[in-house]
């Protein structure tokens, strides 16, 4: 038999099938989907590669596979979905399975792969009257060693340090042991537990609501009827969405399959897992998480693997969990832009399902309190169908919200990041002793430095961004590149020392709180503070626990955490998203300002919501006072159709990177060219703009430019785009990076 081997590499090509015959002894042990080592070229190590296909016949002389790796293989399914993935996200087959492959081992290093952690553990192989002859006879007299293997007789099979310790005997003894054919040492694995030392109480489900029971019974019906129906439950925060899901993957789980929930990943919080956890307990469940180790997620995709596992909670990458019997996908906060890859491959989470839920006939659960554009417009013409909560479910009522004219506390002479209106109720806030929030979407002390006799800004020398001001470190850092310098007193264009520091971020914030309000108990949340593995945890157990009066954070803060004593939500800045570059900054900032406001008064305090804004006409802040999604997307959703935006209408990025300028040009242009030819050629129904340098034209030193194309995202475009790449590759222009990303999450 003929293997179609793909090698493990991302070099473009690379990305093609090599055929290897399968030995005799392997035939059992190599299928689709098998890791195998082979002899490639004139290279000595052996080279990693796939299995992506088995045949009778080679048109070639096939050599013969080397070796296979027996224990992580994938199977034929997941091959297809990584030669769907390459085609559809213009990359390498072998790009795609690496998401595939167990945490930890996608390197071709395989020193560095993830393992199974194995612990030494002993075994005694006499019984113990065998023992006990042996010490009546004066065999054994060593007072130690009777100890150890009386103690092991009663408790066999543990490890070494554990038998070390408990019967308090050192490790020559136990050596002694061994090779007097006592006993024997052996290695076995041991699952490193993230859930370790949790203590939760279980609970039961609960009682739906009308609304819940109807959304319940509709996903039930096309569990039941094996159908492949996507679904969007629309509801606030708080209107009882987890609790519906939970009660599916109830379901589910009866049916003896397993479900996947999907959670941005900055919401994959201890308190979401440990919600699951109460309900199902920890033996069913696997997280996937970057906080945890490899080791810990390598065994956790091992548990789904064999089947012990049957609810993966996770980010986006969970979605190529190890699963066979999959019975339902949820989406949960289904707008997340994490669901979008940023890397290769540039995959969007929403399609690997929509494409799964096909394969097995299941349903997808998308939820949300502001969903994305087009997913709402899918449900408005019927490919979606509406599951609405429109009630809170424990009957906390939505807070009041209010819009500051910050323009208007700059006339009236009050030059702090706090309005009267905002001060008066932290104030109020501090008095009752109840929780506030302050948000404000950017870390650091200051956004820029600017010169205010010529406008200078400071900015990256390698990437061509604002520097922002660090104050503790007293540096000027850039959050692309991580460049670093000190600041200057003067300014370096004009020699003025009419320097501002101009902006805020959550640091400048925190020390401006704690100057206004030296009495109150502040505590920082951002990139800056959340670093160290758990300390996302301690921080949010710390506000909820230690009498902190007031939580200051970027983005972090607002997702999914339920804090009961929050009565006061501020929004420092909400003009922040509404700047960017980009056809979502209205629907970026709803969906922001809908959630921050999602996390005052959930319980039985009514909450507060101020938000400051410079510009309080804007649509998307007005909407969100009113709390109407549905209205904020009747507005938004002509704009889109008009200027030709998703949904109506994919955007195609495709982006050159070099730090030679005129490859990137050329590059470009023969790209557009190429493009242009098929579509007066094939009448592609695209339309096609310029090559232009993008917005960041430059970052860590390479030049970059773009070409945008809006069109319906369709095979016939997939094949066009394809054909094109392939011409550049044959160009061979050198060290030019080409990246293709269909709806790009970030435009700049
Ligand atoms: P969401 O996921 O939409 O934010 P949750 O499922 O977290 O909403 O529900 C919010 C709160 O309401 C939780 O404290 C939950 O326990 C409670 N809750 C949800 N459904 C019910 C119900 N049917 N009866 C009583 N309480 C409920
Ligand atoms: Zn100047
Ligand atoms: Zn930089």
């Amino acid at each position: 038999m003929i293997a179609e081997i793909i090698m493990n590499s991302s070099v473009k090509n690379l990305d093609r099938t090599f055929d290897y015959s399968i030995p005799f002894e392997l035939e059992d042990k190599i299928t689709i989907g098998s890791r195998v080592f082979v002899k490639f070229g004139n290279i000595k190590k052996l080279k990693e590669g796939f299995v992506v296909n088995i045949k009778e016949k080679s048109e070639f002389e096939a050599k013969p596979i080397s070796k296979v790796e027996e224990r992580d293989f994938i199977d034929e399914p997941k091959i297809k979905l990584a030669k769907w993935m390459a085609k559809r996200y213009f990359c390498n087959v072998s790009d795609c399975i690496k998401l595939m492959l167990p945490p930890g081992t996608g390197t071709n290093n395989l020193e560095n792969r993830a393992k199974e952690k194995t612990l030494r553990f002993v075994r005694c192989l006499k019984t113990s009257e065998e023992i006990e002859f042996d010490i009546e006879n004066k065999k054994l007299k060593s007072e130690k060693q009777i100890r150890a293997l009386r103690f092991l007789c009663n408790n066999n099979e543990i490890s070494s340090k554990d038998l070390e310790e408990l019967s308090d005997v050192s490790t020559a003894i136990l050596k002694t042991l061994e090779k007097n054919r006592y006993i024997e040492f052996y290695e076995q694995a041991v699952e490193r537990n993230p859930f370790m030392h949790k203590v939760i109480t279980s609970n039961q489900k609960l009682v739906l609501t009308e609304e819940q029971q109807a959304a319940y019974k509709a996903v039930e019906d096309s569990i039941d009827d094996i159908m492949n129906s996507e679904f969007l439950l629309f509801g606030v925060t708080g209107s009882g969405k987890t609790e519906v899901y939970l009660q599916l993957i109830e379901k589910v789980l009866s049916m003896g399959k397993t479900s996947v929930m999907l959670v941005p990943e900055i919401s994959l919080t201890p308190q979401t897992v440990d919600r699951f956890i109460a309900r199902f307990g920890q033996k069913k469940i696997a997280i996937l998480h970057s906080k945890l180790s490899v080791g810990e997620r390598y065994d956790q995709w091992y548990k789904i693997k064999n089947g012990e596992a049957k609810i993966v909670i996770g980010a986006r990458s969970a979605i190529f969990a190890p699963i066979n019997d999959l019975g339902l996908i949820i989406i949960d906060e289904e707008h997340d832009s994490s669901y979008k890859s940023e890397m290769t491959p540039r995959y969007n989470v929403k399609d690997v399902s929509r494409y799964l839920a096909k394969e097995y006939s299941i349903p997808i659960v998308y939820g949300s309190a502001t969903p994305d554009m087009d997913t709402y417009y899918k449900a408005t013409i019927g490919e979606i169908e509406l599951l609405e909560l429109t009630k809170r479910a424990n009957n906390a009522s939505l807070p009041n919200i209010n819009i500051v004219d910050m323009r208007r506390e700059l006339a009236n002479g009050n030059r702090s990041s706090i309005s009267m209106k905002l001060y008066d109720n932290i104030k109020q806030n501090l008095q009752d002793k109840k929780q506030t929030i302050l948000f404000l979407n950017r870390r650091g002390y200051s956004t820029f430095i600017l010169c205010r006799d010529c406008g200078y800004v400071a900015k990256c020398k390698h990437c061509n961004i604002a520097l922002t001001y660090h104050s503790k470190e007293n540096k000027l850092k850039c959050h692309y590149c991580g460049y670093e310098t000190l600041p200057v007193g003067y300014c370096p264009d004009c020699k003025s020392k009419n320097i501002q520091y101009s902006g805020s971020g959550t640091q400048k914030l925190e020390e401006e709180i704690n100057k206004i309000f030296p009495s109150a108990k502040t505590i920082r949340m951002d990139v800056d503070t959340v670093s160290k593995k758990n300390s996302h945890e301690d921080i949010l157990n710390k506000f909820k626990n230690e009498n902190i009066d007031i939580l200051i954070g970027t983005q972090m803060v607002v997702k999914g955490h339920h804090f009961p004593n929050v009565t006061l939500v501020g929004v420092i800045f909400a003009d922040g998203s509404l700047n960017i570059e980009d056809y979502r900054a209205n629907e970026r900032t709803f969906q922001i300002l809908t959630q921050v406001a999602g996390r005052a008064g959930r319980e039985n305090n009514k909450g507060n919501v101020i938000i400051q804004t410079y510009n309080p006409d804007n649509l998307s802040i007005e909407f969100s006072k009113k709390q109407d999604f549905k209205l904020f997307y009747q507005t938004e959703i002509m704009i889109r159709k008009q200027l030709k935006y998703p949904p109506f209408c994919d955007i195609i990025l495709i982006g050159f990177s070099s730090e030679n300028e005129i490859n990137v040009i050329e590059s470009a242009k023969f790209i557009y060219m190429s493009l242009k030819e098929k579509i007066i050629k094939e009448k592609l129904k695209i339309i096609l703009y310029k090559p232009v340098p993008a917005p960041i034209d430059k970052i860590k030193n390479k030049i970059r430019w773009r070409i945008i194309i809006k069109c319906k995202f369709d095979d016939e475009i997939i094949d066009a785009l394809n054909r094109s790449i392939e011409e550049l590759k044959n160009k061979n222009i050198k060290n030019v990076k080409t990246v293709i990303d269909i709806n790009p999450t970030n435009m700049m």
